[in-house]
């Protein structure tokens, strides 16, 4: 039932389907495609990718310095060509977004901004299974400000023999210490679970308890429509490397809400290209703060990562974000469906069950399974992720996979538990 024929008859009636051969799908030792189930680590490269960053070279060969002017798409403002694009990726406005840095240096500009630590409000709520980064982060953040990381960090925590988080526990956090917390700083989709959540719920909660809130948006961001500027949240920070498909350790994302854009009495670190555009190279003014999420950049960019993200914003736009997210539910439904006619007692996925509540990514707990499981998989041509202690993540993205990618993947790990 729903078997290969349903798969293909899928692929077929998919208005997505020309966008996988826009991107370099990797291959098996004989040349076959593998099933690449891990966009949610690192998204594929598209094929248009080398002609941005070639454009770049070429520019920067021929005009040198001039470049910052004369080149195609010219360097000073070079950001700026991605703001529009990135700005509806996330559901934000223009003046709310840039790119810059990496993810983890944007959560450290943003708490120096957003985390604003008194004797009495000092503390931090995280979810107690944060990403590691994430959670270095804050701890250091505490450190910083003479506080123990220990006694300043609060765990939003899963209750006994759960995984996911419940919104009353939070409640019932914020209701007794909420006067202590200065920051709360969620992963917008947890990492490990793949739980969605519903930001601006958390933000309102803070919010009326008198919490900063930011969110770390790194597997949201290309993957689920996050809606930045309706959440209400103070800030938000993502990487592109990961459902943006911009290459390897790429630029980040930041967003500053726009009520925010013209308080420059806000504490921040700046740099000159946190200065007026105007004046900048004046370089003798008195520093005079840019509006926006632009005000927090630092240094001028580098371009040719922001060309590999211009390459893969240039899809994103064309595609639109709804009809990624309308494909994204099918997919992993379809995911969903077929792992549970391997049957409750093998399988248990960890992800929510509402489509609302999750993006592509399924977290699957396999009975008895250890690392070896995810050997197999790999060796049977299926790229996922293993998380100790025995969860495989896979995210069938809608960009490049295939109903029949996961059609085929199912039975793959059928084929393994059978053995
Ligand atoms: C991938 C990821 C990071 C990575 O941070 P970098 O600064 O880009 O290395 C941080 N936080 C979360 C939640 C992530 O998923």
């Amino acid at each position: 039932m729903l078997g290969l024929d349903f798969a293909l008859e899928q692929d077929k009636k998919d208005v997505l389907k020309p966008y996988k051969d826009q991107f370099y799908i990797p291959k098996d030792k004989h040349g076959n495609n593998l099933i690449y189930m891990t966009g949610n680590s690192l998204g594929l490269q598209p094929k248009s990718t080398k002609h941005y960053i070639n454009q770049e070279l070429t520019d920067w060969a021929a005009l040198g310095v001039e470049g910052h002017f004369e080149a195609k798409n010219p360097w000073l403002p070079y950001h700026e060509f991605l703001t529009e694009s990135m700005a509806k990726v996330v559901g934000a406005k223009p003046i709310e977004v840039v790119v810059m840095n990496t993810l983890t240096t944007n959560l450290h500009l943003m708490m120096v901004s957003f985390y604003k630590p008194t004797k009495t409000r000092y503390k931090i709520l995280i979810e107690s299974d944060a990403f590691p980064s994430d959670k270095y982060a804050v701890e250091s953040q505490l450190r910083h400000h003479g506080f123990d990381h220990n006694e300043g960090l609060i765990l939003w925590q899963p209750r006994d023999n759960e995984e996911l988080l419940r919104y009353e526990d939070l409640e019932a956090i914020l209701d007794t210490q909420g006067d202590e917390i200065a920051l709360i700083m969620i992963g917008g989709i947890n990492y490990y679970t793949g739980q969605y959540f519903n930001l601006k719920r958390i933000t309102e909660l803070g919010h009326k308890h008198g919490c900063k809130v930011g969110f770390d948006c790194a597997h949201g961001a290309g993957n689920v429509k996050l809606n930045l500027h309706d959440s209400g949240a103070d800030f938000a920070v993502w990487c592109t490397y990961k459902y943006l498909n911009s290459g390897p350790g790429s630029l980040a994302g930041c967003f500053v809400h726009e009520r925010h854009a013209h308080n420059k009495d806000l504490n921040r670190f700046t740099g000159w290209w946190s200065h007026n555009k105007a004046t900048r190279f004046t370089m003798r003014d008195e520093f005079d703060q840019l509006p926006g999420a632009e005000g927090w950049q630092l240094s001028n960019p580098p371009i040719l990562s922001m060309a590999a993200i211009k390459a893969s914003l240039d899809i994103f736009h064309e595609v639109g974000i709804d009809a990624l997210v309308e494909k994204s539910k099918q997919l992993t439904g379809y995911f969903e469906f077929l792992l549970k006619e391997l049957g409750d007692d093998i399988i248990r996925i960890i992800t929510p069950k509402h489509p609302e509540e999750r993006g592509c990514q399924l977290s699957i707990q396999v009975k008895n399974a250890d690392k070896t499981l995810h050997h197999k998989l790999t060796e049977a041509g299926v790229i996922t992720d293993w998380r100790e202690p025995d969860v495989i993540r896979c995210a069938p993205v809608p960009l490049y996979n295939s109903f029949e990618d996961v059609y085929v993947l199912v039975e793959k790990l059928k084929t393994i538990l059978n053995e």
